[in-house]
């Protein structure tokens, strides 16, 4: 017997209808890359975003042709992610801190017919304008540009788009499995992998986004994701955001800690999210002078990599502002888990709370989580044993883009994530390692990221990385990298002796070498695949 209820597609298009039509009192504030601020509304981005709708069908854009972004966090962004997805054309969010060869091979396997740009990111434009691809029809200008570079292409401007057309336009009803957007994972090995998102998946990904113990949005908030939206989507905090007609502040390129701050006060947020360094620089702003507080402290929600246990402990002991610790990834929308209280850890107290947070934390609802060892056995959940997590779901990709198979995807149907983790008897998940970084020595698995996060302890340690060096005897040893802090001169054994008596001796590194600085991927993160690749003829005397 089939259920009598009504049939309606989960289309992106509902999000910004829904937002428009009963939270124009929300404000959306947007930065550009000059400061200029500038203000609209949930009503003003739907008729910008019609506007759009309407000016790329009358360009010939067609349900499913890709159109390409190079931006920031701003307004016209927003205006594109409603505009495009919501006519059926799929928005491809591009990173303007990759490589010139990575944007020029994204655009190319996306076959992007339109790019939009914003004027400041003009300069990365002209390191790929001889590798556009060849169906690239238009860039077209998200402002005013002072200088455009010479491009094979034809240059029209957004506004002059958007001023021809007069919005009066409905949604069209889309099949709620088509794809909505595209964006591709970093790639820190080998070239990036597009995951193509489905309006289905965007809509049940922000439904549970915009619960307690994720976002936690109420049409009161003011939400800033400083999470770039050409990074997974920003979180989904844009589409999460228009369900429950949460205000919106759009920080732009500017995110220097003075910059963050100053928005928080000014246009009173209630909420952030982003990636632990940008928090560790706040903070460490905030420590520099003892004015700089918080009127109303925000909630913050962090990710990307782990979160160290002394800003969890800094925001909250010094400026009351309480972080949840959440892990995700391109392929998965990008949430999976957060760390929030559950009736199991209610009544801890702060000191052993903040211990735990440093953990990933427990799955939402709609991913399911299966963590197997090297011999493919379910590990126990005891904290201690780890294996790869896998995790499955309706907002988990079951493919890659322009892919045929993927060795990420197993036959029955679980996508393996590459992160190492342990499991404990709250069901919360700690990362241990990427599955491809951890240092395999005598056939035992040591965890990299332990190693640096205990290095990290160390006052004078600025960053540190653990990778693997041939060992004539153990195939692997550690070797730790460490930065030391400007004006500090921090020796050897005392780094090791942090973190002597945290982990087993065959841990422990062989060697600690000083480096000037680490490479870091384009979004920001240890690019261990070049440091393996730097130190591949490292080798340690038996
Ligand atoms: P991306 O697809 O670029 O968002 O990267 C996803 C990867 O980032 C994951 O597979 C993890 O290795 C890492 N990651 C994300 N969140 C966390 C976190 N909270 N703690 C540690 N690593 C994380």
């Amino acid at each position: 017997m089939r259920g009598l209820m009504q049939d309606h597609p989960l289309l992106v298009s509902s999000l910004i209808r829904h937002a428009a039509r009963h939270h124009a009192h929300a404000r959306i504030t947007s930065v550009d890359a000059e400061g200029r601020v500038t203000r609209t509304s949930w009503p003003g981005i739907e008729h910008d975003a019609k506007r759009l709708a309407q000016a790329l069908l009358r360009r010939g854009v067609r349900p499913g042709v890709r159109i390409a972004t190079l931006a920031w966090n701003t307004a016209p962004h927003l205006a594109l992610y409603y505009g495009v997805s919501g006519m059926g054309a799929v928005l491809h969010t591009v990173n303007p801190r990759l490589f010139p060869e990575q944007i020029a091979y994204i655009l190319k396997d996306a076959e992007d017919t339109h790019l939009f740009v914003d004027p400041s990111v003009l300069p990365v434009l002209d390191g790929v304008k001889d590798q556009l691809p060849p169906g690239l029809r238009a860039v077209v200008l998200m402002g005013e540009a002072a200088a455009v570079p010479e491009l094979p292409v034809e240059v029209l401007s957004m506004d002059a788009l958007l001023a021809a057309e007069d919005g009066d336009v409905e949604w069209p009803a889309l099949d709620e499995a088509a794809a909505s957007s595209l964006c591709y994972t970093s790639g820190t090995t080998g070239m990036p992998k597009g995951v193509l998102y489905s309006h289905r998946s965007t809509l049940l990904h922000a439904m549970m986004a915009v619960s307690p113990d994720v976002f936690g949005f109420s049409a009161r908030d003011v939400a800033m994701p400083v999470v770039p939206m050409f990074h997974v989507n920003a979180w989904g905090i844009p589409y999460a955001a228009a369900i429950t007609g949460t205000s919106l502040v759009l920080p732009g390129p500017r995110l220097d800690p003075a910059s963050l701050h100053g928005l928080f006060e000014a246009e009173g947020v209630t909420f952030s999210a982003g990636v632990p360094t940008i928090w560790t620089m706040l903070l460490q702003w905030l420590r520099a002078a003892p004015a700089r507080r918080f009127t109303n402290p925000p909630r913050l929600v962090v990710g990307g990599t782990a979160l160290p246990m002394p800003v969890t402990e800094g925001f909250r002991r010094e400026y009351g502002v309480p972080i949840v610790h959440a892990w995700g990834m391109t392929e998965i929308s990008p949430i999976g888990s957060t760390n929030s209280r559950q009736a199991g850890n209610a009544d801890w107290d702060e000191a052993r709370m903040l211990d735990y947070s440093r953990k990933q934390g427990r799955p939402q609802f709609g991913v399911d989580f299966r963590v197997r060892d090297d011999a493919g056995q379910e590990i126990a959940h005891d904290g201690v044993a780890f294996g790869e997590l896998e995790v499955r779901g309706p907002w988990t990709a079951r493919a890659y883009f322009n892919r045929a198979t993927d060795p990420a995807f197993t036959d029955d149907g679980w996508f393996r994530t590459g992160d190492v983790v342990t499991v404990d008897a709250l069901g919360a998940i700690e990362i241990v390692d990427r599955a491809k970084d951890v240092i395999k020595s005598g056939g035992e698995w040591i965890s990299s990221i332990t190693l640096e996060n205990l290095a990290l302890a160390h006052p004078d340690v600025q960053l540190a990385a653990a990778i693997p060096v041939r060992h004539p005897k153990w195939d692997e040893r550690p070797l730790l990298l460490v930065v030391r802090k400007p004006g500090t001169d921090p020796s050897a054994q005392s780094i090791l002796a942090v973190l002597e008596g945290h982990v087993a001796k065959w841990w422990m590194p062989d060697r600690v070498e000083f480096v000037d600085s680490l490479p870091l991927t384009a979004t920001g993160k240890l690019w261990k695949a070049e440091l393996k690749r730097l130190y591949r003829d490292y080798t340690l005397p038996a």
